[in-house]
């Protein structure tokens, strides 16, 4: 890391009074203001007053590869000088572009072969209506428009994938299209309907799917949207079988089966897609960002299957076109921080190291589980949640004003560690690099402010 020159007081007055930051709660933001992260090196990161952290969030689920990679620094300088920019609209691409997409097409699963890029997850997903939408105009299915999505599920902040969220916290305030979106409920185990046992309520969720598609008409349905892993929800695992048999239910009623795998792909999991080679499925489209470029460069992907990309890439009738977008589709210098990214991954065998550190986080973090006010430790690998409780036996939460997550968070940051508060959870997605001394270290600062934050709440 280098010796940090910064004037935090003057940065965070700037930032009060100009910069809207994304999902903020203001009344909080006027009176605190913002931490300035300012350095960054290996997992770790350094605020403007030199404090350093752990980041057991990984920026937000995508720094994979760690911080301070200079290959992948050289590789956007290197890209920068010798062409920073071309449209790919139409006939011209560049280099890093179609290399990207041809290592897209090779690691992901099976015949999704075709890659339509964007800047990041919102709108990968957004990509995928209207390709769904356009796919099933081609095939003269005008009708097939709805989206069926679940409860809890994360998929963007566009006007149209924030109305594909299912996390109704986030609709607050905020208009939706509801006449194209409808949800069927949260996977979540631990939140299963009492005295259920975890494959009744596998059998009631897959019900559920098919009951919401027949009930709006399968001709009227276009598409379901699911992350393997929820994760903005509060990292919730399906239970076992769910994901073959919903993609079941959606071939069954001719409904594209988009998996969201913004925040799973590129190793968080232990795999470059988890669809496959985690949950057994092989979905008609696969959506990336974030852990794509390990968060050093905007981009994200919409990767199709032959079976789609041979119907929308039909020859258009005279005078038109596959109008869909955006001028830095396939940015020169983001492909280029991708396709280094992916050789890091390759190279030092990332995919391998985060299955077995990954199992060990897995496995110290389900450890806190023991203590008294945390109900449930879920998720897999590196993609990791606690969620606190008042009352184990009961599952009770606490007031929301307990501010329960954000009192454990403020108890780590003191600490010299990084974990998201989300109202009565705490997550966590470090890079996926961690030694298992480092993880050691995570573990026991989170064990130490939960410990803390169970006596203030006495
Ligand atoms: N999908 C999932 C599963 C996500 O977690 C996110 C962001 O956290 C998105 C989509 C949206 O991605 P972005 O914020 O890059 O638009």
């Amino acid at each position: 890391m280098t010796q940090l020159k910064y004037n935090t007081e003057a940065l965070r007055k700037k930032d009060k009074d100009h910069f809207i930051h994304p999902f903020t709660d203001f009344s909080t933001f006027n009176k605190e203001g913002s931490l300035v992260m300012a350095d960054s090196e290996d997992i770790y990161v350094r605020d403007s007053d030199g404090k350093k952290y752990i980041d057991g969030i990984g920026g937000l689920w995508c720094v994979n590869v760690d911080y301070g990679r200079k290959e992948i620094a050289q590789a956007m300088a290197d890209q920068a000088l010798e062409l920073c920019f071309y449209t790919p609209f139409g006939h011209v691409t560049t280099p890093p572009a179609a290399e990207l997409a041809a290592k897209l097409a090779e690691l992901a699963p099976d015949t999704l072969n075709h890659v339509f890029y964007g800047c990041g997850g919102s709108v990968a997903n957004d990509t995928a209506v209207r390709i769904a939408h356009f796919y099933f105009n081609q095939l003269g299915k005008t009708s097939k428009k709805k989206i069926i999505s679940r409860i809890d599920g994360y998929h963007g902040s566009t006007y149209m994938t924030m109305s594909i969220t299912g996390v109704k916290f986030d609709h607050i305030g905020f208009d939706q299209h509801e006449d194209l979106v409808h949800n069927i409920s949260c996977p979540n185990p631990y939140r299963r309907p009492e005295g259920m046992s975890t494959e009744a309520f596998c059998d009631h969720l897959v019900q559920e799917l098919e009951d919401k598609i027949l009930e709006l008409g399968p001709d009227n349905v276009a598409l379901f949207f699911a992350e393997p892993i929820l994760g903005a929800g509060g990292v919730i695992v399906p239970p076992q079988g769910y994901h073959k048999r919903t993609l079941d239910v959606c071939r069954k009623y001719d409904v594209l089966y988009v998996s969201d795998e913004v925040v799973t792909a590129f190793g968080r999991l232990g795999h470059f897609f988890a669809s496959e080679d985690e949950f057994g499925i092989v979905p008609d489209m696969i959506t990336c960002a974030k852990g794509l470029t390990s968060g050093y460069a905007a981009l994200g992907a919409t990767i199709l299957s032959d079976k789609i990309y041979d119907v929308i890439s039909v020859p258009q009738a005279e005078g038109s076109l596959f109008t869909h977008g955006f001028t830095y589709s396939g940015h020169p210098v983001s492909c280029a921080a991708a396709l280094k990214n992916i050789e890091i991954l390759e190279k030092e065998s990332i995919c391998q190291h985060a299955k077995n550190a990954g199992d060990y986080f897995e496995e110290e973090l389900k450890s806190l589980a023991s203590l008294p006010i945390i109900g449930d430790v879920r998720g897999k690998r590196f993609m990791i949640c606690l969620e606190s409780v008042a009352n184990k036996e009961t599952k009770e939460l606490f007031p929301p004003k307990a501010a329960v997550g954000d009192r454990i968070s403020k108890r780590c940051q003191k600490r010299g560690l990084i974990v998201r508060p989300l109202a009565h959870m705490n997550v966590l997605s470090p890079p996926l690099t961690m030694s298992k001394t480092q993880i050691d270290v995570l573990v026991s600062i989170l064990r130490e402010s939960i410990i803390e934050t169970t006596h203030d709440l006495k």
